[in-house]
């Protein structure tokens, strides 16, 4: 199909949204393994996750036998103010490149959140108001998580208390005052308002913080003030559920002209984006219905699946949360000091580490230098200033493109775009100055982190 008939930028009707997410577990032949107790190993029943989560998120995490999950007509009508997001056909940067290759990319960056992470943050703060909580708590990292989250409570009249790893509080003031100005209290972690954190900061005085760390704050805020729940902005089944409005808005569009991708690519931090962005197409997978190739890039500096072991380990520092089965490299691990803050934690996505494991998707790990060239290639071409973290998805989209000018194949690539860079203007200056590394972990310090993994048949 030529350029009149495939458009730019290809966007659905409103009433062509989907009105239901999709869970993929409901099609998994297996399924995730469960989020278990940290003292007894059970699985985790809903009483016992209730005090920590919001009643319906829990249900949603529990529940891996529903296909479609109805969104309900508030959240539908707080995403018509930035969805559906545009699938945008990459002419320019396939002119650019000579490649025979089709490139799509859907584009989450549209809002002031600048990320995909407000399609979960606006589903669980809606929750949290439907049961009539006061508020909730949460951690951050570079900042992401907690601004989706605190526009989400904006919204709803809820209160919103943030942990941000101190590091990033103290070197990141915009993302700080963008929650402060929807209203969030932002308290740098480890902080002495909780045990936990005093307790840290007594072992390790100068610590800078971790977002296990502040994960471990959140949660003791939230069992321990009434009226208060914690939310988590990836890893959990039920912010894949809400990011599977990504996938399936993707799918339609292309079905719309009748496009069928060959590959399916994304990065992967936590693994909300590409668990949702891919759910749609990795159902039809399983189901045999149709072939996709699936591929997760990481940072070679926090490489989870390509260098991580798939076993049970905890989600926080404080050891206070559920263990989940996933690909891990230890919940002490401190990635080296990377600039894609949204790919940093220690662990995946149980979906998609189930999946990986099954053999259904393959992951590639890139390092750092090389993902800030990509995304410099990209910008120059098609318009968008991208975060570090999407670059890895470019990245390799880019190699793959590449690849076809070389063999001549018309291969469709499907990538995601999770969001804007520009509060990541630091990351960008180290690049062109030349003194942006690319630390790899050696095989002996893994050892030394899988060590800690928790005894777990
Ligand atoms: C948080 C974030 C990611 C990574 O998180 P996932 O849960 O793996 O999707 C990717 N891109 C951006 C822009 C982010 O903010």
């Amino acid at each position: 199909m030529t350029k009149e008939q495939i458009p730019y930028k290809i966007y659905l009707e409103e009433d062509e949204m989907p009105k239901a997410w999709y869970n993929l577990r409901a099609d998994m032949i297996n399924k995730p393994a469960p989020l278990i107790h940290p003292g007894t190993h059970q699985p985790m029943t809903l009483e016992e996750l209730s005090p920590v989560f919001c009643e319906e998120l829990c249900k949603q995490e529990l529940n891996n036998t529903d296909p479609f999950i109805e969104i309900p007509q508030e959240i539908r009508d707080f995403y018509k103010m930035y969805r559906p997001s545009p699938l945008i056909r990459a002419y320019c940067l396939e002119e650019k490149l000579g490649t025979p290759a089709k490139i799509y990319y859907k584009f989450e960056g549209n809002n002031t959140s600048g990320s995909h992470k407000l399609n979960s943050a606006i589903a669980q703060a809606y929750y949290a108001k439907k049961q009539g909580l006061k508020g909730v708590t949460t951690e951050t990292g570079a900042g992401q998580w907690g601004t989706a989250l605190s526009m989400a409570c904006s919204y709803f009249d809820l209160d919103c208390k943030v942990f941000m790893v101190k590091v990033s509080y103290e070197q990141k003031p915009f993302r700080r005052e963008v929650m402060r100005t929807y209203g969030a209290s932002v308290t740098p972690s480890p902080s002495e308002t909780t045990q936990i954190g005093k307790k840290i900061l007594e072992a390790h005085p100068g610590t800078t913080g971790s977002l296990g760390c502040a994960i471990s704050e959140a949660v003791e805020v939230a069992t321990s003030t009434p009226g208060y729940r914690y939310v988590l902005g990836s890893v959990l089944n039920q912010v894949l559920l809400h990011q599977s409005i990504i996938g399936l808005e993707t799918k339609a569009a292309l079905d719309k002209y009748g496009i069928k991708p060959d590959m399916i690519i994304g990065c992967a931090g936590g693994g909300s984006n590409l668990g949702g962005l891919i759910a749609p197409f990795m159902g039809e997978k399983i189901k045999g219905n149709a072939d996709y190739r699936i591929i997760a890039v990481e940072p070679q500096s926090c490489p989870s699946f390509t260098r991580g072991k798939y076993a049970y380990d905890f989600a926080d520092t404080g050891m206070v949360c559920p263990l989940a089965k996933m690909y891990t490299l230890g919940s002490n691990f401190i990635p080296a000091p990377n600039h894609a803050g949204g790919l940093r934690y220690h662990g995946m996505s149980p979906v998609l580490s189930q999946l990986y494991d099954d053999g259904l998707m393959e992951a590639i790990a890139v390092p750092q230098t090389e993902v800030f060239a990509a995304a410099e290639e990209f910008a120059r071409v098609e318009g968008i200033l991208p975060a570090p973290e999407s670059s890895h998805a470019i990245k390799v989209a880019l190699d793959e493109a590449k690849k076809c000018v070389e063999t001549g194949e018309e291969k469709t690539i499907v990538f995601g775009l999770t969001g804007t860079g520009y509060f990541d203007m630091v990351a960008y200056e180290k690049y062109h100055n030349g003194v942006m590394d690319d630390y790899i972990p050696t095989d002996e310090e893994l050892e030394k982190y899988f060590a800690t993994l928790p005894p777990v048949e």
